[in-house]
């Protein structure tokens, strides 16, 4: 049976909040399917971002070893704590997730009674207006995760999952597949949730890299340079780098770089692979090296 969050709701007499991105998802169907991409077992635990009314969580904990739940509304904690009295594997943290220490506050869940290590898995079905806040905070802060499973906007799932060349490849796609290998695995109509949000939602699934695609001489450059070829869309990569000012090029250093890694100079950004993109940020490095 689906989940009756609007009577729940009414019974608390809790109102969702929309700027918390309160959408309870009921469809007890989907929740299955979302715990399943997850291929939970009892030597994982999962960190879930936003419990809500603990529907998610529920099934989570069936098959978890763990399940640890940040949840920012005050009002939700004690109802948690109700539905989840006679559940020793779920804990219910009230905190901002963007706040977070994350690996700091999760280290002690993360050793099993036996005292063997279990896998760290996220999974989510995320507030919608944080959403590339929390998983580029999850991504860059080193979290020791396998895998992580999100409800996102579609439109967010498919720029994640995006290859280049097409019209949702941009910079999202590029930082999200540095660290991960995202896959759509489903796409979810809002009438699954209650209220129902105003745009169609995807589950994507991040399988995280111990060792990342490309090798980086400097990350933080990396970013920088994907930034501004995706910043200016319509502009040459040549124009785009020559314009981003604060990486002191100039169009001849840009056009020999694409020249040595087989990229014509009227290419646009958008349509460099991640490897491209690595290959020219290692490049740049080595050029500001070698200036003394
Ligand atoms: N997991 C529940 C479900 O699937 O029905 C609720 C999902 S609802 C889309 C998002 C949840 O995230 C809400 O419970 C909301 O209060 C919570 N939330 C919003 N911002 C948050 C933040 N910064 N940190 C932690 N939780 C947050």
């Amino acid at each position: 049976m689906d989940i009756d969050a609007r009577s729940l709701l009414k019974k608390l007499n809790i109102q969702p909040v929309k700027s918390l991105g309160q959408n309870f998802l009921t469809d007890r169907q989907i929740l299955e399917e979302i715990a399943e991409t997850a291929e939970l077992s009892e030597n994982d635990t999962v960190l879930e971002i936003g419990p809500g009314l603990g529907s998610l969580t529920s099934v989570l904990a069936e098959s978890a070893g763990c399940v640890v739940a940040v949840e920012i509304d005050k009002r939700l904690v004690p109802v948690l704590h109700d539905i989840f009295i006679g559940y020793s594997n779920v804990h219910i943290i009230n905190q901002d997730i963007l706040k977070m220490e994350v690996q700091k506050e999760l280290e002690p869940y993360l050793n099993a009674a036996d005292g063997t290590r279990r896998n760290l898995k996220v999974v989510a079905n995320l507030p919608y207006y944080i959403t590339t806040p929390v998983i580029m905070k999850l991504l860059e802060s080193g979290l020791k995760a396998e895998c992580m499973v999100f409800m996102v906007q579609k439109e967010v799932a498919e720029r994640m999952a995006a290859g280049p060349g097409g019209k949702d490849y941009g910079a999202l796609s590029v930082a999200v597949q540095y660290y991960s290998r995202p896959s759509v695995v489903m796409d979810v109509h809002p009438h699954s949730f209650v209220p129902q949000p105003e745009v169609d939602s995807a589950v994507v699934k991040l399988d995280l890299y111990k060792t990342p695609p490309v090798e980086l001489r400097d990350r933080d450059l990396f970013f920088k340079i994907v930034k501004a070829s995706f910043g200016q869309r319509r502009k040459t990569i040549v124009n785009a780098l020559n314009n981003a000012g604060y990486l002191g090029l100039n169009k001849e250093q840009i056009r020999t770089m694409l020249d040595k890694i087989g990229v014509e100079e009227n290419r646009r950004g958008e349509t460099l692979t991640i490897q491209q993109f690595a290959q020219l940020a290692n490049m740049v490095y080595d050029i500001r090296n070698s200036r003394g």
